[in-house]
């Protein structure tokens, strides 16, 4: 009889580890990092990431981004953005 004794305390005991392995799963959640804030060039309309932008202005309180710095003239001369610093002139 100590046999059958034996063959249930190894039976609970695996039960045991059973249980507690599903219990211990941790839960496989894959991290996905949010997508960049693109920022739009309101000249050409590309996409851009804030941190790569070539130049950026502020106007109304608000930050604009462009993608290069032809894009940010285009936009200054075109809609007469108040420009602060160094005097810019309009060379032909
Ligand atoms: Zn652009």
């Amino acid at each position: 009889m100590l046999i059958r004794l034996l063959v249930l305390a190894t039976l609970l005991v695996l039960v045991g580890r059973i249980v507690r392995l599903l219990v211990r799963t941790p839960p496989l959640r894959k991290q996905e990092s949010p997508p960049p804030s693109l920022v739009q060039d309101p000249v050409c309309g590309l996409y851009i990431e804030p941190q790569t932008a070539k130049e950026s202005i502020e106007q109304e309180g608000k930050r604009i981004y462009f993608c290069s710095s032809s894009c940010a003239r285009q936009f200054k001369t075109g809609r007469g953005v108040l420009t602060s610093g160094p005097s810019d002139r309009t060379e032909g």
